[in-house]
């Protein structure tokens, strides 16, 4: 992960959380306010998003089989 001088950090390591809403208030922010600007973070987002729906249609029992 790289950032530029004076650039925003990415928030990928952010992300799995932010989905998840399980973030506090103010990183939830930052991260709202990167994805606005940021387009590789942003698919990352959408990606994330995919994923966690995914596991949302499972069940513990189809994971155990
Ligand atoms: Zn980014």
């Amino acid at each position: 992960m790289t950032a530029g001088p004076g650039d925003t950090p990415h928030v990928r390591q952010l992300l799995g959380a932010y989905v998840l809403d399980a973030l506090e208030a103010d990183e939830s922010g930052t991260v709202a306010r990167h994805l606005q600007r940021c387009g590789g973070c942003a698919a990352a987002y959408v990606e994330a998003v995919d994923a966690v729906s995914l596991l949302a249609l499972l069940n513990v029992d189809d994971l155990l089989e």
